[in-house]
């Protein structure tokens, strides 16, 4: 019989922001592997099952490992936090898969999750609510040349844009930069733009700026920072993109 992998997105956090059909797949494997702090959240709701964790940067041998449960027989699931396909490992596990030739036979399902650009959208009210794109300020697999393009390209095409690890430790100073780029892109400073920390997890913060006020402000890596586009607006503490409804 062929032994099956879920790669599995979890939601922001809350057991509530996951679906039943992730839900109902961790209830039914009994090998659950991940990133320490995600797999931290996790055991508390899945109780019974095997937790196995690698840090942060060891992510191709956490989906080696997958591979080895798989193999041996356990029901495997893979979990990544939000969508497993946004940022997440769902391409890397396809790329072991094809690579390895003892991995060829094992099954890859994949379960969709709550990505942060749709959680944090949320609470934020409607910023995504028109064409929008999702670009990660993270150069530790992708130069930062292509990540500076791929903001003026954004800012050009006048997408509203959800901006993902916009700081770490390492990367201090990078959504500065980032906002740099858009002013020179030709995004005005007083564009509506918008951020959330901590979605779904406990000390969630909603907060409103505009572009010019926000290369001032603290990210980091629970933060995932919105940019509406040119007819964006600020109403309250919430962020909106106009559909283009008349009314
Ligand atoms: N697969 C994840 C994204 C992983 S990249 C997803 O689909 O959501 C990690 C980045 O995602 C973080 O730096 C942050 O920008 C964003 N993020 C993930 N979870 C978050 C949360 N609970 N609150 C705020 N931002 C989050």
């Amino acid at each position: 019989m062929k032994s099956t992998i879920c790669i599995v997105g979890t939601g922001p956090g809350r057991l509530e922001n996951m679906t039943l059909e992730a839900h109902q797949i961790l209830q039914q494997c009994n090998v659950i592997v991940g990133y320490q702090v995600y797999v931290e959240l996790l055991k508390p709701y899945f109780s019974g099952k095997e937790f196995v964790s690698t840090p942060m940067t060891r992510e191709v041998e956490r989906c080696r490992l997958c591979f080895d449960y798989a193999l041996k027989g356990s029901k495997t699931a893979l979990v990544c936090s939000g969508d497993a396909g946004v940022y997440g490992l769902a391409s890397l596990m396809f790329e072991l898969k094809l690579a390895e030739p003892a991995f060829a036979d094992v099954e890859l399902c994949v379960i969709a999750g709550v990505t942060a650009a749709n959680s944090g959208a949320s609470l934020l009210g409607a910023p995504l609510n028109h064409d929008y794109c999702v670009i990660s300020l993270s150069d530790r697999l992708t130069p930062w040349e292509t990540i500076e393009k791929r903001l003026v390209c954004a800012i050009q095409g006048d997408f509203a844009i959800a901006l993902y690890n916009p700081s770490s430790h390492v990367r201090n100073g990078y959504l500065k930069k980032a906002c740099a780029v858009m002013l020179g892109a030709g995004a005005s400073p007083g564009r509506a733009c918008g951020y959330v920390k901590n979605i779904g997890r406990e000390n969630t913060a909603v907060s409103v700026c505009t572009l010019g006020e926000l290369a001032e402000k603290q990210a980091d890596m629970f933060t995932t920072v919105f940019i509406g586009n040119s007819q964006s607006f600020i109403c309250g503490d919430r962020l909106i993109t106009k559909r283009g409804y008349s009314i």
